[in-house]
Protein backbone atom coordinates (compact mmCIF):
# COMPACT_ATOMS: atom_id res chain seq x y z
CA UNK A 1 0.00 0.00 0.00
CA UNK A 2 1.12 2.90 -1.05
CA UNK A 3 0.45 7.15 -0.31
CA UNK A 4 0.23 8.99 -3.39
CA UNK A 5 -0.69 12.59 -4.28
CA UNK A 6 -2.26 13.29 -7.64
CA UNK A 7 -2.82 17.13 -8.90
CA UNK A 8 -5.60 17.66 -11.58
CA UNK A 9 -4.85 20.87 -13.65
CA UNK A 10 -7.44 23.43 -14.78
CA UNK A 11 -8.46 21.19 -17.91
CA UNK A 12 -8.52 18.07 -16.30
CA UNK A 13 -11.35 19.81 -13.83
CA UNK A 14 -12.74 21.33 -16.70
CA UNK A 15 -16.20 20.21 -16.83
CA UNK A 16 -18.55 18.41 -14.65
CA UNK A 17 -18.06 15.82 -16.87
CA UNK A 18 -14.17 15.85 -16.53
CA UNK A 19 -14.41 15.80 -12.92
CA UNK A 20 -16.25 12.38 -12.66
CA UNK A 21 -13.32 10.91 -14.93
CA UNK A 22 -11.20 12.42 -11.88
CA UNK A 23 -13.54 10.73 -9.67
CA UNK A 24 -13.02 7.48 -12.02
CA UNK A 25 -9.51 7.67 -11.61
CA UNK A 26 -8.94 8.23 -8.02
CA UNK A 27 -11.20 5.65 -6.40
CA UNK A 28 -9.45 3.26 -9.23
CA UNK A 29 -6.19 4.02 -7.56
CA UNK A 30 -7.46 3.43 -4.04
CA UNK A 31 -9.22 0.55 -4.85
CA UNK A 32 -5.66 -0.85 -5.87
CA UNK A 33 -5.25 -0.53 -1.88
CA UNK A 34 -3.36 2.96 -1.82
CA UNK A 35 -4.00 5.84 0.16
CA UNK A 36 -5.03 8.77 -1.82
CA UNK A 37 -4.90 13.02 -1.31
CA UNK A 38 -5.88 15.32 -4.11
CA UNK A 39 -4.73 18.18 -5.01
CA UNK A 40 -7.30 20.42 -7.93
CA UNK A 41 -6.74 23.54 -10.01
CA UNK A 42 -9.79 25.73 -10.62
CA UNK A 43 -11.95 24.95 -13.20
CA UNK A 44 -9.68 26.00 -16.99
CA UNK A 45 -10.30 29.54 -17.31
CA UNK A 46 -11.79 30.48 -14.24
CA UNK A 47 -8.64 31.74 -13.16
CA UNK A 48 -8.27 34.10 -16.17
CA UNK A 49 -11.75 35.17 -15.73
CA UNK A 50 -11.62 36.04 -12.14
CA UNK A 51 -8.33 38.43 -12.72
CA UNK A 52 -10.18 39.85 -15.55
CA UNK A 53 -12.94 40.81 -12.95
CA UNK A 54 -10.10 42.33 -11.44
CA UNK A 55 -8.93 44.43 -14.37
CA UNK A 56 -12.65 45.50 -15.05
CA UNK A 57 -12.00 47.50 -12.24
CA UNK A 58 -8.62 48.84 -11.92
CA UNK A 59 -5.39 48.19 -13.03
CA UNK A 60 -3.47 48.64 -10.20
CA UNK A 61 -5.92 46.54 -7.61
CA UNK A 62 -4.89 46.21 -3.89
CA UNK A 63 -2.69 42.38 -4.17
CA UNK A 64 -4.75 41.40 -0.95
CA UNK A 65 -7.89 41.39 -2.37
CA UNK A 66 -6.43 40.10 -5.76
CA UNK A 67 -5.91 36.83 -3.69
CA UNK A 68 -8.76 37.15 -2.07
CA UNK A 69 -10.90 36.97 -5.74
CA UNK A 70 -8.44 34.44 -7.67
CA UNK A 71 -8.41 31.84 -4.42
CA UNK A 72 -12.15 31.15 -5.01
CA UNK A 73 -12.07 29.31 -8.18
CA UNK A 74 -10.18 26.23 -6.48
CA UNK A 75 -12.61 26.18 -3.53
CA UNK A 76 -15.32 25.61 -6.00
CA UNK A 77 -13.59 22.57 -7.64
CA UNK A 78 -12.82 21.17 -4.54
CA UNK A 79 -16.24 21.08 -3.28
CA UNK A 80 -17.39 19.72 -7.32
CA UNK A 81 -14.37 17.06 -6.92
CA UNK A 82 -15.51 15.76 -3.36
CA UNK A 83 -19.08 15.55 -4.64
CA UNK A 84 -18.65 13.82 -7.95
CA UNK A 85 -16.56 11.28 -5.96
CA UNK A 86 -19.24 10.76 -3.16
CA UNK A 87 -21.85 10.16 -6.13
CA UNK A 88 -19.55 7.43 -7.83
CA UNK A 89 -20.27 5.61 -3.79
CA UNK A 90 -16.75 7.23 -2.82
CA UNK A 91 -16.17 8.81 0.44
CA UNK A 92 -14.28 12.15 -0.11
CA UNK A 93 -13.74 15.79 2.50
CA UNK A 94 -12.79 18.75 0.56
CA UNK A 95 -9.97 21.21 2.63
CA UNK A 96 -9.30 24.90 1.56
CA UNK A 97 -5.76 25.70 2.32
CA UNK A 98 -6.13 27.04 5.82
CA UNK A 99 -8.52 23.73 6.33
CA UNK A 100 -4.96 21.92 5.91
CA UNK A 101 -3.30 24.39 7.29
CA UNK A 102 -1.14 25.71 4.66
CA UNK A 103 0.82 28.74 5.93
CA UNK A 104 2.44 31.07 3.77
CA UNK A 105 4.78 34.31 3.69
CA UNK A 106 2.76 37.63 3.22
CA UNK A 107 4.11 37.93 -0.87
CA UNK A 108 0.15 38.12 -2.38
CA UNK A 109 0.20 36.46 -5.30
CA UNK A 110 3.49 34.38 -5.35
CA UNK A 111 3.42 33.85 -1.77
CA UNK A 112 5.84 30.97 -0.38
CA UNK A 113 5.04 27.99 1.67
CA UNK A 114 5.89 28.10 4.81
CA UNK A 115 4.81 25.06 6.77
CA UNK A 116 1.93 22.57 6.65
CA UNK A 117 0.43 21.32 8.98
CA UNK A 118 -0.96 17.81 7.48
CA UNK A 119 -3.06 16.47 10.18
CA UNK A 120 -6.45 16.77 9.49
CA UNK A 121 -5.06 15.66 5.83
CA UNK A 122 -4.28 12.42 7.51
CA UNK A 123 -7.47 12.00 9.80
CA UNK A 124 -9.39 12.19 6.46
CA UNK A 125 -6.82 9.38 4.93
CA UNK A 126 -7.14 7.42 7.86
CA UNK A 127 -10.99 7.16 7.41
CA UNK A 128 -10.44 6.23 4.34
CA UNK A 129 -11.53 9.64 2.57
CA UNK A 130 -10.04 10.75 0.05
CA UNK A 131 -8.86 14.26 0.65
CA UNK A 132 -9.61 16.91 -1.97
CA UNK A 133 -7.54 19.74 -1.58
CA UNK A 134 -7.53 23.32 -2.68
CA UNK A 135 -4.17 23.73 -4.82
CA UNK A 136 -2.89 27.60 -5.66
CA UNK A 137 -3.88 28.78 -1.65
CA UNK A 138 -3.14 29.44 1.74
CA UNK A 139 -3.32 31.81 4.36
CA UNK A 140 -0.17 33.84 6.03
CA UNK A 141 0.41 34.22 9.44
CA UNK A 142 -2.17 37.23 9.73
CA UNK A 143 -4.67 34.88 8.43
CA UNK A 144 -4.95 36.62 4.98
CA UNK A 145 -5.97 34.24 2.13
CA UNK A 146 -2.74 34.35 -0.28
CA UNK A 147 -2.51 32.80 -3.62
CA UNK A 148 1.24 30.42 -5.17
CA UNK A 149 1.45 32.19 -8.25
CA UNK A 150 0.00 31.28 -11.55
CA UNK A 151 0.88 27.36 -12.00
CA UNK A 152 0.85 27.03 -7.85
CA UNK A 153 -1.40 24.14 -8.07
CA UNK A 154 1.65 22.08 -9.06
CA UNK A 155 3.81 23.22 -5.53
CA UNK A 156 0.43 22.42 -3.16
CA UNK A 157 0.69 19.03 -4.53
CA UNK A 158 4.15 18.68 -4.18
CA UNK A 159 4.52 20.85 -0.86
CA UNK A 160 1.58 18.69 0.34
CA UNK A 161 3.37 15.02 -0.69
CA UNK A 162 6.44 15.97 1.36
CA UNK A 163 4.07 17.27 4.09
CA UNK A 164 2.44 12.96 3.90
CA UNK A 165 6.15 11.79 3.12
CA UNK A 166 4.29 10.26 0.06
CA UNK A 167 5.29 7.39 -1.95
CA UNK A 168 4.98 9.94 -5.30
CA UNK A 169 3.43 12.84 -6.53
CA UNK A 170 1.36 12.41 -10.08
CA UNK A 171 1.11 15.89 -12.00
CA UNK A 172 -2.24 15.23 -14.20
CA UNK A 173 -2.99 17.36 -16.95
CA UNK A 174 -3.57 17.75 -20.87
CA UNK A 175 -0.16 15.86 -22.20
CA UNK A 176 1.26 12.83 -22.27
CA UNK A 177 4.12 14.14 -19.99
CA UNK A 178 6.95 16.13 -20.52
CA UNK A 179 7.73 16.65 -24.06
CA UNK A 180 11.01 17.98 -25.65
CA UNK A 181 9.39 21.28 -26.33
CA UNK A 182 5.43 22.23 -26.00
CA UNK A 183 3.65 20.29 -28.34
CA UNK A 184 1.09 22.64 -29.29
CA UNK A 185 4.01 25.03 -30.87
CA UNK A 186 5.62 22.04 -32.53
CA UNK A 187 4.09 19.04 -33.68
CA UNK A 188 7.57 16.72 -33.73
CA UNK A 189 8.00 17.45 -30.32
CA UNK A 190 9.08 13.91 -28.33
CA UNK A 191 7.51 12.61 -24.97
CA UNK A 192 10.17 11.95 -22.86
CA UNK A 193 10.29 9.28 -20.68
CA UNK A 194 12.85 10.36 -17.83
CA UNK A 195 13.76 14.22 -17.22
CA UNK A 196 16.59 15.03 -14.48
CA UNK A 197 15.14 17.75 -11.89
CA UNK A 198 17.49 19.91 -13.13
CA UNK A 199 16.60 20.37 -16.49
CA UNK A 200 13.16 20.26 -15.56
CA UNK A 201 13.67 23.51 -13.18
CA UNK A 202 15.21 25.23 -15.98
CA UNK A 203 12.07 24.26 -18.42
CA UNK A 204 9.77 25.19 -15.54
CA UNK A 205 11.94 28.71 -15.63
CA UNK A 206 11.59 29.05 -19.00
CA UNK A 207 7.96 29.21 -19.26
CA UNK A 208 7.50 25.35 -20.09
CA UNK A 209 4.25 25.54 -17.84
CA UNK A 210 3.48 22.26 -17.82
CA UNK A 211 5.28 22.74 -14.15
CA UNK A 212 5.58 25.23 -12.09
CA UNK A 213 9.14 26.55 -11.20
CA UNK A 214 8.96 25.73 -7.26
CA UNK A 215 7.33 22.89 -7.68
CA UNK A 216 10.40 21.22 -9.30
CA UNK A 217 12.68 23.35 -6.74
CA UNK A 218 10.52 21.75 -3.58
CA UNK A 219 10.73 17.60 -5.30
CA UNK A 220 14.27 18.19 -6.05
CA UNK A 221 15.25 19.17 -2.22
CA UNK A 222 12.38 16.61 -0.80
CA UNK A 223 13.05 13.95 -3.38
CA UNK A 224 9.61 13.66 -3.93
CA UNK A 225 9.44 11.31 -7.61
CA UNK A 226 7.41 13.53 -9.40
CA UNK A 227 5.26 12.56 -12.34
CA UNK A 228 3.52 14.20 -15.01
CA UNK A 229 0.86 11.96 -16.44
CA UNK A 230 -2.39 12.97 -18.51
CA UNK A 231 -5.48 12.74 -17.11
CA UNK A 232 -7.21 11.72 -21.14
CA UNK A 233 -5.03 8.43 -20.94
CA UNK A 234 -3.27 5.46 -19.75
CA UNK A 235 0.42 6.20 -21.02
CA UNK A 236 3.22 6.25 -18.19
CA UNK A 237 4.13 10.03 -18.27
CA UNK A 238 7.55 11.27 -17.68
CA UNK A 239 9.12 10.71 -14.46
CA UNK A 240 10.93 13.95 -12.71
CA UNK A 241 14.32 12.99 -10.84
CA UNK A 242 17.70 12.51 -9.90
CA UNK A 243 20.15 12.65 -13.08
CA UNK A 244 21.83 9.71 -14.45
CA UNK A 245 24.46 9.00 -16.67
CA UNK A 246 22.16 8.43 -19.84
CA UNK A 247 21.15 11.17 -19.67
CA UNK A 248 24.25 12.95 -20.35
CA UNK A 249 24.60 11.64 -23.92
CA UNK A 250 22.30 14.25 -24.96
CA UNK A 251 23.52 17.76 -25.35
CA UNK A 252 19.94 19.50 -25.79
CA UNK A 253 17.24 17.48 -24.13
CA UNK A 254 14.73 20.61 -24.68
CA UNK A 255 13.44 24.05 -26.10
CA UNK A 256 11.87 26.16 -24.06
CA UNK A 257 9.74 29.17 -25.36
CA UNK A 258 8.33 31.80 -22.87
CA UNK A 259 6.09 34.37 -23.86
CA UNK A 260 5.17 35.72 -20.65
CA UNK A 261 8.07 38.15 -20.38
CA UNK A 262 8.35 42.07 -21.02
CA UNK A 263 11.22 44.56 -21.89
CA UNK A 264 12.35 47.75 -20.35
CA UNK A 265 14.72 49.89 -21.25
CA UNK A 266 16.25 52.84 -19.87
CA UNK A 267 17.83 55.14 -22.29
CA UNK A 268 20.78 57.49 -21.54
CA UNK A 269 21.47 57.19 -17.80
CA UNK A 270 24.75 59.02 -16.52
CA UNK A 271 26.88 56.78 -16.39
CA UNK A 272 27.86 56.61 -12.53
CA UNK A 273 28.35 53.73 -9.87
CA UNK A 274 25.35 52.33 -7.82
CA UNK A 275 22.63 52.70 -11.21
CA UNK A 276 21.79 49.77 -11.69
CA UNK A 277 21.65 48.77 -7.89
CA UNK A 278 19.42 51.78 -7.65
CA UNK A 279 16.87 50.45 -10.05
CA UNK A 280 17.05 46.66 -9.26
CA UNK A 281 16.94 47.19 -5.59
CA UNK A 282 13.86 49.41 -6.00
CA UNK A 283 12.54 46.35 -8.48
CA UNK A 284 13.36 43.70 -5.67
CA UNK A 285 11.52 45.69 -2.65
CA UNK A 286 8.01 44.90 -4.64
CA UNK A 287 9.37 41.54 -5.15
CA UNK A 288 8.74 42.07 -8.60
CA UNK A 289 11.68 39.35 -10.44
CA UNK A 290 14.32 40.67 -13.08
CA UNK A 291 15.46 38.41 -15.76
CA UNK A 292 17.35 38.65 -18.58
CA UNK A 293 19.90 42.22 -18.23
CA UNK A 294 21.93 44.21 -21.09
CA UNK A 295 24.14 47.11 -20.16
CA UNK A 296 25.19 49.35 -23.16
CA UNK A 297 28.88 50.27 -22.91
CA UNK A 298 28.78 54.20 -21.98
CA UNK A 299 29.15 56.63 -24.66
CA UNK A 300 29.30 60.39 -24.27
CA UNK A 301 28.91 59.69 -20.71
CA UNK A 302 25.22 57.80 -20.96
CA UNK A 303 24.48 54.47 -20.78
CA UNK A 304 21.59 52.45 -21.63
CA UNK A 305 20.42 49.60 -19.25
CA UNK A 306 17.32 46.85 -21.20
CA UNK A 307 16.34 44.01 -18.82
CA UNK A 308 12.88 41.71 -19.03
CA UNK A 309 10.07 41.20 -16.07
CA UNK A 310 7.03 38.65 -15.98
CA UNK A 311 4.16 40.49 -18.18
CA UNK A 312 2.28 40.66 -15.05
CA UNK A 313 4.27 42.65 -13.20
CA UNK A 314 5.00 45.30 -16.11
CA UNK A 315 2.80 48.05 -14.66
CA UNK A 316 4.37 47.84 -11.48
CA UNK A 317 7.50 47.73 -12.79
CA UNK A 318 7.03 50.66 -15.01
CA UNK A 319 5.74 52.91 -12.70
CA UNK A 320 9.08 52.03 -10.26
CA UNK A 321 11.48 52.45 -13.02
CA UNK A 322 9.97 55.64 -14.71
CA UNK A 323 9.99 57.08 -10.85
CA UNK A 324 13.66 56.16 -10.53
CA UNK A 325 14.54 57.20 -14.00
CA UNK A 326 13.71 60.93 -13.07
CA UNK A 327 15.36 60.97 -9.68
CA UNK A 328 18.95 59.96 -12.26
CA UNK A 329 18.19 62.06 -14.98
CA UNK A 330 17.85 59.50 -17.25
CA UNK A 331 16.53 60.29 -20.83
CA UNK A 332 13.65 57.78 -21.71
CA UNK A 333 12.15 54.63 -20.41
CA UNK A 334 10.58 52.42 -23.25
CA UNK A 335 8.25 49.45 -22.60
CA UNK A 336 7.57 46.46 -25.03
CA UNK A 337 5.40 43.07 -24.78
CA UNK A 338 6.21 41.91 -27.77
CA UNK A 339 9.06 39.61 -26.65
CA UNK A 340 9.88 36.40 -26.26
CA UNK A 341 12.52 34.09 -24.70
CA UNK A 342 13.58 31.02 -26.72
CA UNK A 343 16.57 28.71 -24.47
CA UNK A 344 17.64 25.58 -24.98
CA UNK A 345 18.29 22.92 -22.41
CA UNK A 346 20.54 20.34 -21.39
CA UNK A 347 22.94 18.51 -18.94
CA UNK A 348 24.82 17.20 -21.67
CA UNK A 349 26.17 21.15 -22.47
CA UNK A 350 28.13 20.77 -19.19
CA UNK A 351 30.70 18.56 -21.23
CA UNK A 352 30.15 20.01 -24.76
CA UNK A 353 31.35 23.34 -26.23
CA UNK A 354 29.71 25.47 -29.05
CA UNK A 355 26.21 24.53 -28.12
CA UNK A 356 25.59 28.33 -28.08
CA UNK A 357 27.68 29.12 -30.90
CA UNK A 358 25.15 26.60 -33.36
CA UNK A 359 22.68 28.29 -31.28
CA UNK A 360 23.29 31.59 -32.48
CA UNK A 361 23.70 30.51 -36.06
CA UNK A 362 20.52 28.67 -36.39
CA UNK A 363 18.51 31.94 -35.48
CA UNK A 364 20.57 33.94 -37.45
CA UNK A 365 19.93 31.92 -40.41
CA UNK A 366 16.41 32.64 -40.14
CA UNK A 367 17.08 36.51 -39.59
CA UNK A 368 16.54 36.67 -36.49
CA UNK A 369 17.76 39.26 -34.25
CA UNK A 370 19.07 38.68 -30.69
CA UNK A 371 17.99 41.53 -27.82
CA UNK A 372 19.62 39.59 -24.90
CA UNK A 373 21.44 36.45 -24.32
CA UNK A 374 21.80 34.58 -20.94
CA UNK A 375 23.03 30.90 -20.00
CA UNK A 376 23.75 28.55 -17.39
CA UNK A 377 25.68 25.46 -17.16
CA UNK A 378 23.22 23.75 -18.67
CA UNK A 379 21.08 26.43 -20.72
CA UNK A 380 20.84 29.16 -23.37
CA UNK A 381 18.57 31.53 -23.45
CA UNK A 382 17.81 34.61 -26.34
CA UNK A 383 15.05 37.30 -26.35
CA UNK A 384 13.52 37.51 -29.58
CA UNK A 385 10.57 39.53 -31.39
CA UNK A 386 7.85 37.07 -30.58
CA UNK A 387 6.55 37.43 -34.03
CA UNK A 388 9.38 35.38 -34.59
CA UNK A 389 9.17 32.99 -31.33
CA UNK A 390 7.38 29.71 -33.03
CA UNK A 391 9.37 29.50 -36.11
CA UNK A 392 12.61 30.08 -33.29
CA UNK A 393 11.09 26.86 -31.43
CA UNK A 394 11.14 24.54 -34.38
CA UNK A 395 14.61 25.76 -36.05
CA UNK A 396 16.31 24.95 -32.92
CA UNK A 397 13.89 21.66 -32.12
CA UNK A 398 15.00 20.61 -35.72
CA UNK A 399 18.60 21.75 -35.57
CA UNK A 400 19.85 19.74 -32.21
CA UNK A 401 18.26 16.47 -33.69
CA UNK A 402 14.62 16.45 -31.59
CA UNK A 403 12.63 15.96 -34.13
CA UNK A 404 10.18 12.89 -32.67
CA UNK A 405 11.24 11.03 -36.39
CA UNK A 406 15.04 11.39 -36.32
CA UNK A 407 15.06 11.79 -32.24
CA UNK A 408 17.86 9.41 -31.14
CA UNK A 409 16.84 6.25 -28.60
CA UNK A 410 17.76 7.56 -25.28
P1 LIG B 1 -2.67 22.32 -16.08
O1 LIG B 1 -3.87 23.19 -16.29
O2 LIG B 1 -2.98 20.86 -16.08
O3 LIG B 1 -1.83 22.75 -14.91
P2 LIG B 1 -0.90 23.67 -17.88
O4 LIG B 1 -1.61 24.35 -19.00
O5 LIG B 1 -0.44 24.51 -16.73
O6 LIG B 1 -1.80 22.48 -17.39
O7 LIG B 1 0.36 22.87 -18.43
C1 LIG B 1 0.22 21.93 -19.47
C2 LIG B 1 0.61 22.57 -20.77
O8 LIG B 1 2.00 22.87 -20.75
C3 LIG B 1 0.44 21.71 -22.00
O9 LIG B 1 -0.87 21.77 -22.49
C4 LIG B 1 1.48 22.25 -22.97
O10 LIG B 1 0.89 23.10 -23.93
C5 LIG B 1 2.38 23.11 -22.08
N1 LIG B 1 3.80 22.81 -22.24
C6 LIG B 1 4.78 23.73 -22.40
N2 LIG B 1 5.97 23.15 -22.54
C7 LIG B 1 5.77 21.81 -22.45
C8 LIG B 1 6.62 20.68 -22.52
N3 LIG B 1 7.94 20.80 -22.69
N4 LIG B 1 6.07 19.44 -22.39
C9 LIG B 1 4.74 19.30 -22.20
N5 LIG B 1 3.89 20.34 -22.13
C10 LIG B 1 4.37 21.58 -22.26
N1 LIG C 1 -5.70 28.18 -10.92
C1 LIG C 1 -4.34 28.67 -10.82
C2 LIG C 1 -3.87 29.17 -12.18
O1 LIG C 1 -4.63 29.13 -13.14
C3 LIG C 1 -3.40 27.66 -10.27
C4 LIG C 1 -3.18 26.43 -11.11
O2 LIG C 1 -3.98 26.15 -12.01
O3 LIG C 1 -2.20 25.72 -10.87
O4 LIG C 1 -2.77 29.62 -12.29
MG1 LIG D 1 -0.36 24.25 -14.68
Amino acid sequence: MALIVQKYGGTSVGSTERMKAVAQRVLATQKQGHDVAVVVSAMSGETNRLLGLVKELTDRPDDREVDVVVATGEQVSIGLVAIAIQTLGGKARSFLGDQCTIVTDSTFSKARIKSIDAKNIFKALKQKEIAVIAGFQGTDEHGNVTTLGRGGSDTTAVAIAAALKADACEIYTDVDGVYTTDPRICPAAKKLDKISYEEMLELASLGGKVLQIRSVELAMNYKVPLWVKSSFSDDPGTLCCEEDESMEDVVVNAVALDSNEAKIAVFGIPDGVGIASKIFGALDEKAIVVDLIVQNVPRDGKVDLTFTVGKADLVKATDVVKKIAKAIRADSVETSGDVAKVSIVGVGMRNHSGVAARMFEVLAKEGINLEAISTSEIRVSALIASKYAELAVRSLHTAFGLDAKRAKKK
